[in-house]
């Protein structure tokens, strides 16, 4: 089949293959232009390894390290009719890259937070590593059944405290709008931390320990976005701010229950960027199209690889790290010092309907969001046939 993308609301219902292995061959070729990365990891496990920040882990470990990896995520796999999820793809790719490099990858795909799926993560560490030395946390899920109780909790994307109106844009109908957010209740507040917190995090560190599946001095990070003042109603001071902070207490458990192994477990603050889970924060596509375009001009824009590269070889692996106060690893400077804020707040003041196009680099912004399910990549024929049962087993 020939495939187009078939855009609704803020996410893409299809993929493209052959689109998403160039947009997973660049990353690699990426990585792999940048030399001698110096020590990292061997024997990695990352948790929500099939798009974003956790590919990006992912490739950064295999090929930046020549580590063995073992991703989980949650992917829909293709039918005849029916293309497969970006993540499917991204990950047949990455088996098929890594297979040419003869360096070991396994996947296993199915719900991260179930006791099934972590049992199978420690059956294949034990079977073909030994041991993991680094543990990535980077699941971005609205959803998550407890493992004990069977219990669904759901997250909210709402303001805590106060409602909150703001200027948002609709991707769907390139409308600049205003919003207005009912804060959330107390109960919206707990689902939210339920998904989104630590709580995951630590059970998977948990089940590594109590199986002696974690190495002398391993590392674990889970994800975070902090932000400034223009996110921080929706993002940093919202709900899901307030499960993000739950990992700082998480962190502090991992490290205190694996003191004998010597376990360093960080929170990692990274930059906004387009990736399926914050185009559906409303406010991140406008801020995102703002940063861009003022990131761009001064030379300081990166994508997910970029990040992480520098996060692991100039934070996690880096003889003596840089902290915050709260202990945790900050790669967002570039987007959240005063200089930066300040343009982009100035242009986030001005931006209207007729402006929109004009005052940011929603192209750029576009670009990189049909990107994220293969399309719109550079030097990928879109009139070739397709065939979605792309495999990675
Ligand atoms: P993403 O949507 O690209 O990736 C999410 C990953 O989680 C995918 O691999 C998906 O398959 C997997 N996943 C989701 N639910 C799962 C489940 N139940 N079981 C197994 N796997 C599951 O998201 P992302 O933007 O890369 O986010 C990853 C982390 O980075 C999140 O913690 C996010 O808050 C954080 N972060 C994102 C940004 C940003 O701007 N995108 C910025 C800073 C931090």
């Amino acid at each position: 089949m020939v495939i187009k993308p078939k855009i609704r609301g803020f996410i893409c219902t299809n993929a493209h293959p052959d689109g998403c292995a160039a947009s997973v061959a660049q990353q690699i070729e990426y990585v792999s232009s940048q030399g001698d990365l110096g020590s990292g990891p061997k024997n990695v496990l990352v948790i929500g390894s099939s798009t974003g920040y956790g590919l990006a882990s992912r490739i950064v470990s295999a090929f930046g390290y020549g580590a063995k990896t073992l991703g989980v995520c949650f992917e829909k796999a293709p039918t005849e009719r029916k293309t497969a999820t970006a993540g499917w793809y991204n990950t047949a790719a990455f088996h098929k890259e890594a297979k040419a490099k003869g360096l070991f990858a396994e996947t296993i795909n199915g719900d991260a937070f179930s006791n099934e799926i972590k049992a199978q993560a420690l059956e294949t560490i034990k079977r073909e590593m030994g041991q993991v030395d680094l543990v990535i946390y980077s699941l971005a899920s609205p959803r998550r059944t407890d493992p004990e109780t069977g219990e669904v909790f759901k997250s909210t994307l709402k303001p805590v405290g106060q409602a909150y109106t703001t200027k948002t844009y609709d991707t769907d109908k390139d409308r600049i709008h205003e919003i207005a957010l009912e804060p959330a209740n107390e109960d919206e507040i707990a689902q939210t931390i339920k998904v989104m917190g630590g709580e995951d995090w630590e059970l998977w560190l948990e089940a590594l320990a109590d199986a002696d599946l974690l190495a002398d001095g391993c590392k674990t990070t889970a994800y975070t976005y902090i932000g400034k003042e223009l996110t921080w109603p929706i993002y940093g001071q919202a709900t899901i701010g307030k499960a993000k902070e739950d990992l700082d207490r998480a962190a502090a458990a991992i490290v205190s229950k694996n003191k004998a192994k010597n376990v360093e477990a960080y929170v990692s603050s990274l930059k906004a960027l387009v990736t399926q889970a914050s185009s559906a924060i409303p406010v991140m596509p406008l801020y995102i199209s703002l940063i861009y375009k003022v990131m761009k001009e001064e030379g300081t824009h990166e994508g997910c690889i970029e990040q992480i590269k520098g996060l692991f070889s100039e934070r996690l692996f880096a003889e003596s790290p840089e902290l915050d106060e709260q202990g945790r690893l900050r790669m967002d400077g570039k987007e959240t010092n005063e200089a930066t804020q300040a343009k982009i707040k100035a242009l986030w003041d001005q931006v209207t309907q007729e402006n929109f196009h004009e005052l940011s680099d929603y192209a750029g912004y576009h670009h990189e969001f049909l990107k994220l399910f293969g399309f719109d990549v550079e030097g990928v024929d879109y009139e070739a046939e397709q065939n979605p049962l792309a495999e990675w087993k």
